[in-house]
C-alpha cells in the first residue's frame, strides 16, 4: 500500500495504486464536441473513491455477514474485519492508550454524537467561522469572532477561557472548509489544557490532506468522513477519550447499545466502550473501507500532501492573473492551506460562473455559502441573507486532492478567466 506514485502532471495516478481513484477517466462533452476528462474540482464535498476502498468492498461483498451477532463464519469474518478496521482507524488518528474510535455515519454525526456525551452544564467555546457541523450541534455555546491570525486566535481563547466559570471545552476545526487554512490546532490545545479545558477538533477537511492524529494535535477527540477521505458514503469516526462516552447514555438505544435488558422499563445495562454508541447493525462496509483508505494514506506519508501543494501553487498562480477574481483567506495569503481556494467573483453570481465552468469547460467546483454561512459572510461583506453589497451570494470553491492533475487546474484558471472576461 506504501507504492504512491504520484504525479502532478498526468491526468492521473499510475495504475494498480491503492491510492489511485476509480472513475478517474469519466469524460464530458464541451459544446464544441470535444471530449474531456471531467476535471473534478469539489473534493472537499465529497471525494472520489479510491482503489484501495473500492478494492475492499468488492472483497467483502461475497463473503459478509452481521458483525458481533452470529457464529457461522460469515458473521466471525465480518467482525475480525470490522474490529481490524477499528484498529487501524484509531492508528491512523493518532489513538492513544485508553481512546475509543466509534465508528459514525459522518463529521456531522460524530461531533453530535459527543456533543450530547458533554457533561451537564458545560460551556462549548468556538470560533464563529466553523462549519454548521461544527457550530451548530453544541449545548452552551460561546462564540468568539474568527480571529484573523493564528495570534490573535490563541489570545482570544486566553481571554474568553480566564473570564469563564464553570466546565467547558473548546472545538475547532483543523483545516477550515472554505479556505482551506489550516488552524493553530496545537497551539489552542495547549492554551485549552492550561485552563483544564478539553479539545475537540473537527478533522474532516484535515484528515484528506496529511497527519490528523489526536497526539500530535494535543487533542482529547477528533471527528472526520469516510466520503471526504477517498471511501464511500455513510462512515465516519469519532475518536478520543473513553470516560465521558462511557458515562453518557447511548446516542441511539437499541440492540448493540445494550448489555442486558431486564422486563421492565428502564431496567437495563448498557454496553461499554464503542458498542455504547454504535446502536443498531453496523455499517461494516463503509468501516472496512475507510479503514482501507486510512491505511494506504499512512503507507503513503508526506507525498500526497506534496502533490496538493504542487497543484495548490500552480493554481494560485494561474489565479493571479484571472481578473475579478479574488482569493478569500482568514488568516491572510501566506497562511499554509489545504487543497482548497474560495473565491469572491464581485458583480458576478458564483452559482452561474460555476455552472458555466461545469457546462463550458468540463470542471465541477461548488459556489455558495459551504456550510458555513457566518463566516462566508464576513469574508464577502454579505448582509444576514448572504447577499453581498453588488447583490451576488456567496463565493466558488475549487478544491482538489490525489487524483487531481495540473491539467484540471490549468482548464478551471482558463475557464474562469474566459468566463469572467465576458
Ligand atoms: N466539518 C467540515 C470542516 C466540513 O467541511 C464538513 C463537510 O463539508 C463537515 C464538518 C461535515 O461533514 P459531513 O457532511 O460528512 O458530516
Amino acid at each position: 500500500l506504501s507504492s504512491l506514485a504520484l504525479s502532478s502532471s498526468a491526468s492521473s495516478s499510475s495504475p494498480g495504486n491503492a491510492l489511485d481513484i476509480v472513475g478517474d477517466d469519466l469524460k464530458v462533452e464541451l459544446p464544441s464536441g470535444e471530449h474531456v476528462r471531467f476535471a473534478h474540482l469539489d473534493y472537499a464535498a465529497s471525494a472520489p473513491c479510491a482503489r484501495a476502498a473500492a478494492d475492499a468492498v468488492q472483497d467483502l461483498l461475497p463473503r459478509y455477514g452481521s458483525v458481533h451477532r452470529g457464529t457461522g463464519v460469515r458473521s466471525s469474518a465480518s467482525t475480525i474485519a470490522y474490529e481490524l478496521a477499528r484498529d487501524v482507524v484509531a492508528e491512523f488518528a493518532g489513538a492513544r492508550p485508553g481512546d475509543t474510535v466509534i465508528f459514525t455515519r459522518n463529521t456531522t454525526d460524530a461531533l453530535n454524537l459527543l456533543a450530547r456525551a458533554l457533561p451537564p452544564g458545560t460551556t462549548t467555546v468556538q470560533f464563529d467561522g466553523e462549519h454548521h457541523a461544527n457550530l451548530l450541534p453544541w449545548p452552551n455555546p460561546l462564540r468568539l469572532p474568527t480571529p484573523s491570525s493564528p495570534a490573535e486566535a490563541v489570545a482570544s481563547l486566553q481571554r474568553a477561557l480566564e473570564t469563564l466559570t464553570g466546565p467547558a471545552v473548546f472545538t475547532v476545526t483543523g483545516a477550515g472548509n472554505v479556505t482551506g487554512e489550516v488552524w493553530p490546532v496545537r497551539e489552542l490545545a495547549d492554551v485549552a489544557h492550561a485552563y483544564g479545558v478539553r479539545v475537540i477538533v473537527d478533522a474532516a477537511q484535515l484528515a484528506p490532506h496529511g497527519p490528523a492524529r489526536l497526539d500530535d494535535l494535543g487533542a482529547d477527540w477528533i471527528a472526520f468522513s469516510g466520503h471526504k477521505l477517498y471511501a464511500p458514503f455513510g462512515a465516519g469516526v469519532l475518536a478520543g477519550r473513553a470516560d465521558w462516552l462511557d458515562a453518557a447514555d447511548p446516542y441511539l438505544a437499541g440492540g448493540g447499545a445494550s448489555a442486558a435488558v431486564g422486563d421492565r422499563p428502564g431496567d437495563l445495562t448498557w454496553a461499554t466502550g464503542a458498542a455504547r454508541h454504535e446502536g443498531g447493525t453496523p455499517n461494516l462496509l463503509g468501516a472496512v473501507a475507510l479503514a482501507a483508505v486510512c491505511e494506504a494514506l499512512m503507507g503513503a506519508g508526506p507525498a500526497v500532501h506534496q502533490h496538493e501543494q504542487v497543484l495548490l501553487a500552480r493554481l494560485r498562480e494561474g489565479l493571479a492573473g484571472v481578473p475579478g477574481a479574488v482569493e478569500v483567506s482568514v488568516f491572510g495569503p501566506d497562511h499554509p492551506r489545504v487543497g482548497i481556494v474560495s473565491l469572491a467573483l464581485p458583480g458576478r453570481d458564483p452559482a452561474v460562473v460555476a455552472r458555466r465552468l461545469g457546462r463550458e469547460h468540463g470542471v465541477g467546483v461548488r459556489a455558495g455559502q459551504f456550510c458555513a454561512h457566518p463566516l462566508v459572510r464576513r469574508l464577502t461583506g454579505a448582509d444576514q441573507a448572504g447577499a453581498c453589497g453588488d447583490g451576488t451570494t456567496g463565493l466558488l470553491r475549487i478544491s482538489f486532492g490525489l487524483g487531481s492533475a495540473a491539467e484540471d487546474v490549468d482548464r478551471a484558471v482558463e475557464g474562469l478567466r474566459r468566463i469572467l472576461g465576458t
